[in-house]
């Protein structure tokens, strides 16, 4: 996959949705609050490409394949358009696992699509249950390995927090998808948007959110067991535009989210094995000076310095990840 193609994103809010999540609120969320028709999706792709000429078409905010086929067909027959033209190299879409079998991913695959990415949010089916997902953990195992078998890019969605879930219910959701062979994951913590089930539970006192500390917790934990299998973690934290951010009303957002997660594991990794040199490549400066972890490492006696690659006193990145897990969990 060409890494550096740039998106068109599609949002297609809970379309196709037959559930509503206790979590979800897409319009909350993304601002979105209109469905594009494949009409418009043609004028937005020609708006696009007079900046650039080469994009990836992605469908994010619903369920794709929960739409009627007629539907589908027509969205997918705009960009089958612009592919043979060659300003769209791909498709992306975005669905739920219990809306994937052989004969949609057969369907897919003849249609450009080139990476599906899932809702798997956890692999604990009492989790999936108090969410409201309508689906089972098993849903998530049967559609990645349909997809894979396909040939597809499978990426997952997982999510820290929802209610009923702990910390090893989600670090191992993180363990059987990456077991599984998944491509991509996007880590997000479950945040409370006014507008959801989620928050008339909270009100009620049936759910609690996870602290950002919490919440860091596991998704450094998640972002290590992920990591050691090869997965690539596209996203940590849900991005939420600042004019939206009214909308959450509790829960572990932080816009930095992401570079925090990392920050939180390289110094859990580094504490736990009391490792004393640390070398990292520059782009990778964050990790270990942002976030109060040039003060804590240095207080315990690390020493960093910039290099080619990383160095954990001898050790690559991947090696001590994989070490850390080892040592960190029973499995
Ligand atoms: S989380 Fe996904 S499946 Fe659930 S309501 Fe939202 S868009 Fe639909």
């Amino acid at each position: 996959m060409n890494e550096r193609l740039k998106i068109i994103p599609v949002f297609l809010p809970y379309a196709g949705c037959r559930h509503r999540c206790v979590f979800c609120d897409q319009f909350g969320s993304t601002g979105v609050s209109k469905r594009l028709s494949p009409k418009e999706l043609d004028k937005i792709i020609r708006e696009y490409l007079e900046t650039s000429d080469e994009y990836e078409a992605a469908f994010y905010g619903g369920t794709f394949t929960g739409l009627d086929i007629e539907t589908q067909k027509e969205y997918l027959k705009v960009i089958k358009k612009w592919i043979e033209k060659g300003n769209i190299k791909y498709v992306r879409i975005s669905t739920r696992p219990d809306e994937i079998d052989e004969n949609i991913a057969g369907f897919l695959r003849k249609n450009d699509v080139k990476v599906v990415e899932i809702g798997v949010q956890s692999m604990n089916d009492k989790v999936l249950e108090a969410s409201k997902r309508g689906h089972a953990a098993e849903d998530n195992k049967r559609a990645i390995k349909i997809l894979k078998n396909y040939g597809f890019i499978v990426g997952v969605h997982l999510m820290t927090g929802l209610p009923e879930s702990t910390c090893e219910s989600d670090t191992r959701s993180a363990k059987i998808v990456a077991d599984l062979g998944v491509d991509t994951a996007r880590i997000h913590p479950t945040l409370v948007f006014k507008n959801t089930e989620l928050y008339r539970m909270m009100e009620k006192g049936e759910y609690i959110p996870l602290t950002l500390q919490e919440s860091l917790e596991r998704t450094a934990d998640m972002l290590a067991i992920l990591e050691c299998k090869g997965v690539k973690v596209i996203r940590l934290g849900l991005h939420v535009p600042v004019e939206l951010r009214k909308n959450i009303v509790a829960g572990p957002f932080h816009p930095s989210f992401g570079d925090m997660a990392r920050a939180y594991l390289m110094r859990k990794v580094v504490l736990f094995f009391d490792i004393k040199n640390v070398q990292f490549p520059g782009r990778y400066q964050s990790w270990f000076y942002s976030h109060g972890n040039k003060e804590l490492l240095l207080k315990n006696g690390v020493s960093l310095s910039p290099a080619e690659d990383f160095s954990f006193d001898g050790m690559d990145y991947e090696g001590i990840l994989c070490k850390y897990v080892k040592e960190r969990f029973s499995w």
